[in-house]
């Protein structure tokens, strides 16, 4: 009986069947190089930030405690949403 042998990214968690593909998949993500804080709403911790990675696009992340509701949800929403657009067209 053979064993399968799959490899798994580290980072998403996708599995492939070889080394070398999952390697390339590990070094495709990548790392924020800097965060602003762009909202605390209560305790030490922010509710929005906005992470900026070495290739210079921006995202926004918005911590989900239901208590973000229409504008700052719809503007991190549409922001990410077209910078998801324009990497997918690279
Ligand atoms: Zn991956």
């Amino acid at each position: 009986m053979a064993p399968l042998i799959y490899y798994k990214c580290a980072k998403c968690k996708m599995t492939y069947s070889s080394y070398e593909n999952a390697e390339r998949c590990e070094n495709s993500h990548l790392s924020a190089v800097s965060v602003k804080e762009l909202e605390y709403r209560y305790g030490v911790y922010p509710s929005r930030i906005t992470l900026t990675f070495s290739d210079g696009v921006e995202w926004d992340y918005i911590f989900d405690d239901s208590f973000y509701m229409g504008n700052e949800v719809n503007h991190a929403y549409d922001k990410n949403k077209r910078n998801f657009e324009k990497h997918k067209s690279t």
